[in-house]
């Protein structure tokens, strides 16, 4: 029978503890609901302050308290897996690839200052069916804007690779090799821990919008009749965004269930680990993974979205159908690995927008709450790049400002319902 992975490993993966809650940190400047990769980062660089690529800095100076339903990097969270990709290829979409360079800096810059391996330089495989396909678009991207990449063979990837199979399936292979993998769940604790030591205030409650006045948002209110207040509230709910807003977001989010799983190479084979073998994807075949860390077996995952899943009460177990699948790619892709033991699994949530783009705006009801979220099963390696966006808006900087009408994409709309007057859901609904 497959398991669910559990949460917790020592102190390694020790939660921050949430701070005694005293009345004056009731007040804040900034309230952000959400510890993942966007709420967190965003907390983050609001506290501690930051510096963009032009020499501004954004963010600092703020009292911002951070508020999780569960904790950073907990098992119901997008974020709370053990690792995610961070890649630059997204075929000729230009802004993303600069989006993931950016933040590829800021993570690598971070675990320096804080002392914490958060990337593992992995590189990563593309691999290609056709000639033409997003592969090459991706390829055309990096060449204009001067990201590393090199274009192979199928000799040239099994002299590289052996432990890769190729059956005449390719016709080429982009290799990105400044790509890898982030280890998520602990980055989440670390983002917390920094924005804690930075002086921000972190607490672990449900909350839903509270009063509001004039168009402006007053508080968030936990079950209990705790509230906390502030100037401004970023909410970075990721899969339970569209139970807080369900009139904005009910129809523009969808939450499917994702499985995961990890297979255990044999005794004493480190063909598989990641430093041997570079994160890979295969979009055609619709799988793509992430060589073994010390503790777990090579992830293997399959793209297609699966069933609507409910986030705070969805059963984690996966679908038999997703093991047969996995089993058959590793049988043509990585032979090796094909009978090899699932060690782990893992189900998550994609929470996919209707067009695939992050929401990154202000809401239309209220003048003073920012929404982050609508991952789309590719917001984690972006989580600094984000919150050093919202962080810059909210300090003024107007849309477009740094990426032209690029950002449009982050809108609340066109293909959302009209905006009704805001209503908040019940903790019934939420929770
Ligand atoms: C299987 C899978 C593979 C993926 N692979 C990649 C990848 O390789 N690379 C990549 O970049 N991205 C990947 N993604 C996408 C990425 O993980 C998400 O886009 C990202 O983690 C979303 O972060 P978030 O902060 O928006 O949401 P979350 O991580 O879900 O954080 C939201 C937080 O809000 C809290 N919250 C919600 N409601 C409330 C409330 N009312 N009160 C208080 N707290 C609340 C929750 O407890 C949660 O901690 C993948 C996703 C999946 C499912």
């Amino acid at each position: 029978m497959l398991g669910t992975r559990s949460g917790g490993r020592g102190a390694l993966y020790a939660q921050p503890l949430p701070e005694a809650l005293h009345e004056s940190s009731r007040t804040a400047d900034l309230v952000v609901v959400g510890a993942g990769a966007m709420g967190g980062w965003t907390a983050y660089l609001a506290q501690a302050g930051g510096v963009l690529p032009d020499g501004r800095t954004v963010g600092g100076g703020r009292r911002v308290t951070l508020i999780d339903a569960w904790g950073a990097g907990h098992p119901r969270a997008t974020s709370g897996d053990e690792t995610r990709i961070i890649r630059a290829a997204h075929g000729a979409d230009r802004l993303y690839t600069r989006w993931a360079r950016r933040a590829l800096e800021l993570w690598r810059r971070h675990e320096r200052e804080w002392n914490v391996e958060l990337v593992l330089p992995a590189g990563m495989l593309w691999f290609a069916g056709r000639p033409d396909g997003e592969e090459a678009a991706s390829a055309r991207t990096f060449t204009e804007l001067g990201v590393p990449h090199e274009r192979l063979g199928a000799d040239e990837l099994l002299s590289r690779w052996p432990q890769v199979a190729v059956r005449g399936d390719l016709d080429h292979i982009l290799y990105e090799p400044d790509a890898g993998a982030l280890m998520a769940r602990k980055a989440c604790l670390a983002v917390a821990a920094a924005f804690q030591r930075t002086g921000g205030s972190y607490v672990v409650a449900a909350v839903m919008p509270g009063r509001s006045q004039g168009g402006r948002l007053l508080q968030v209110v936990d079950r209990s009749g705790r509230a906390w207040s502030a100037d401004r509230f970023v909410f970075a709910a990721g899969p339970w965004l569209p139970r807080l807003f369900p009139d904005l977001l009910g129809e523009a989010i969808s939450v499917t269930k994702q499985d995961v799983l990890f297979i255990g190479p044999s005794a004493g084979d480190r063909r598989f680990h990641w430093r041997a073998l570079p994160c890979w994807g295969d979009g055609d075949a619709g799988f793509y993974g992430i060589g073994a860390t010390e503790a777990y077996g090579m992830k293997v995952a399959p793209e297609r979205p699966g069933p609507e899943f409910d986030p705070s009460h969805g059963e984690r177990v996966v679908d038999a159908d997703s093991l047969r699948l996995a089993r058959d790619y590793l049988r043509r892709r990585f032979p090796a690995l094909a009978n090899g033991p699932v060690l782990e699994t893992r189900v998550c949530q994609y929470e996919r927008s209707v067009h695939g783009h992050f929401l990154l705006a202000r809401h239309p009801g209220y003048e003073n709450v920012w929404l982050a979220g609508g991952g789309s099963g590719h917001g984690f390696k972006h989580g600094p790049r984000i919150g050093e966006y919202l962080v810059a808006r909210m300090d003024g900087q107007p849309e477009g400002a740094e990426d032209g009408d690029e950002e449009m994409r982050f809108r609340v709309g066109p293909r959302l319902p009209p905006v009704r007057d805001p209503s908040t859901p019940t903790d019934a609904d939420l929770f």
